[in-house]
């Protein structure tokens, strides 16, 4: 048979398929054998890559055999169960089968009308989660504020960032450029995405206010008064807080309400970070340190960190989806219709800074619904167990010793030598492939970090972790 063109037909790609989800499952049953960290060397991967792209189309099976070969020693296993470095980034059967799928539909939600079934499905998952995880009800869509499916964290908080400012200015800086001396606090232990967020939108770095933390290197509220006093006294206008719950560096909780009411008091929008450790929500037992949460204008959490979601997906909250509207919403002349006229339907594209938009929410529903609500407390309060427990036999041990009681599933904590020796010994052991942590600096000092929350982590690898730390801090 001729070629009739150069594409893969339905047949063709029903075989290679089944091939590839073959192939997904073979490396998940295997991806505990592999080095967590891949040991390779800057320019490894491209020096086995042709220097030209193929004049000719290539088979599949070429392809997926160069994966093996060249591209798999230059990963790094995420998804191992003895991944512990940074923060998880954890995904699942049902969010890999979601994510192909909406791949598969290949459809664009900028607006309801491109595709209603992204759109609905998207506003009812988010306000499935506010239920489920116990947050405030004025972030559901169908009351005054609304939820949306953005790429990042870092993004959420953009958008945020944006919101405020034109809060702040009657929405005159979108009109006019330019803006006036507002000023913006954090905590030295936010998320960096807040400082990049302030370069973007125009703030500018000496506007952002870094108040101290107290000894569980959470913010001191009343600091943050005190500077905005002080910024009020110097002709400064005050207008956005990030408070963090679960920082990346130490799991720090943030006193969200104290915040929450020095902001109201001052007129201040605050954005509540909860990147890394929102999935706890999940669990009714770590709610607690969510108090205060109605406070916020705006809230995240990452499900592609911690809820067996695959990267990316970022739930973004507003309590007021009007003003995000307004400060994003442009209407030009070809993507206008009814439904958007009549004001019947939400069109994501003005609820973040790119137009197009996939179907994200397709890998949400699948965890959500695959799991359950029940399915997730247990893994999630499993891993804060399974922390909980390593942070005790290292309380326990002679030559280490924990940062504090981690409130969460992340435990910082350092041989008692210094910090060469701890130094030394994170990078011996990331070496072995065995397992990979990594580190941070608090108070000037050198911690180990150990985030306990793959997929696939079960107590045995935990355990076996400690006993490789000890073993390998023994031997030097
Ligand atoms: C990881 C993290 C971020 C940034 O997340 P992205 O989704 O990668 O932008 C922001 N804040 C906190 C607290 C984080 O842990």
């Amino acid at each position: 048979m001729t070629k009739q063109d150069y594409h893969m037909s339905p047949e063709q790609f029903r075989e290679q398929g089944k091939k590839l989800i073959d192939w997904i499952a073979d490396y998940y049953e295997q991806v505990e054998n592999y080095p967590v960290l891949s040991q390779v060397s800057p320019g490894d991967i491209r020096k086995n890559l042709p220097a030209n792209a193929p004049g000719q189309g290539e088979s599949f099976d070429a392809m997926m055999r160069d994966v093996d070969q060249f591209i798999l020693p230059g990963i790094t296993h995420w998804q191992s169960p003895n991944f512990f470095a940074y923060f998880q980034s954890n995904t699942s059967g049902p969010s890999i089968l979601g994510e192909l799928l909406s791949a598969g539909l290949g459809v664009q939600g900028m607006l309801w009308a491109t595709s209603p079934a992204c759109t609905e499905l998207e506003s009812h998952v988010m306000d499935w989660l506010v239920d489920m995880m116990g947050l405030p009800q004025q972030f559901k869509t169908t009351n005054q504020g609304g939820g949306v499916i953005q790429d990042t964290a870092s993004n959420a908080l953009m958008t945020a960032l944006l919101c405020a400012r034109e809060m702040k200015t009657n929405f005159e800086t979108n009109k006019l450029g330019g803006c006036p001396k507002i000023v913006a606090y954090v905590s030295s232990q936010t998320h960096s995405s807040v400082e990049k967020g302030i370069k973007i939108v125009g703030i500018g770095q000496r506007n952002l206010r870094v108040i101290d933390v107290d000894e569980h290197l959470a913010m001191i509220p009343e600091k943050m008064e005190q500077q905005i006093k002080k910024d009020l006294d110097e002709g400064y206008i005050p207008f956005f807080a990030c408070a963090t719950i679960g920082t990346t560096s130490s799991n720090a909780v943030d006193p969200v309400r104290a915040i929450g009411e020095i902001c109201r008091r001052y007129d201040i929008w605050l954005h509540v970070d909860a990147a890394m450790s929102g999935s706890a929500a999940v669990c009714p037992e770590y709610r607690n340190y969510f108090d205060g949460l109605e406070l916020a204008k705006s809230y995240a959490f990452n499900p592609h960190k911690w809820l067996f979601t695959n990267f990316d997906c970022d739930c973004f909250y507003v309590k007021d989806k009007a003003v995000l509207i307004k400060t994003l919403s442009i209407l030009p002349e070809y993507l206008k219709n009814e439904a958007t006229e009549k004001g019947a339907v939400i069109d994501y594209r003005d609820w973040h800074v790119q137009l197009g938009r996939r179907f994200r929410a397709l890998k949400l529903w699948f965890v959500i619904r695959y799991y359950g609500v029940e399915g997730l407390q247990y893994h999630i309060s499993e891993h804060i167990r399974l922390a909980q427990e390593f942070a005790g036999w290292v309380d326990q041990s002679p030559d280490f010793e924990l940062l504090n009681q981690p409130p969460f599933n992340l435990v910082c904590f350092r041989h008692k030598s210094d910090d060469a020796f701890n130094k030394k010994l994170m990078d011996t052991l990331n070496k072995s492939g065995k397992l990979f942590l990594t580190h941070t600096v608090l108070n000037g000092q050198f911690w180990l970090r150990m985030s306990i929350g793959q997929t696939q982590t079960k107590r045995h690898h935990v355990e076996n972790a400690w006993r490789l730390i000890q073993e390998t801090a023994e031997m030097k």
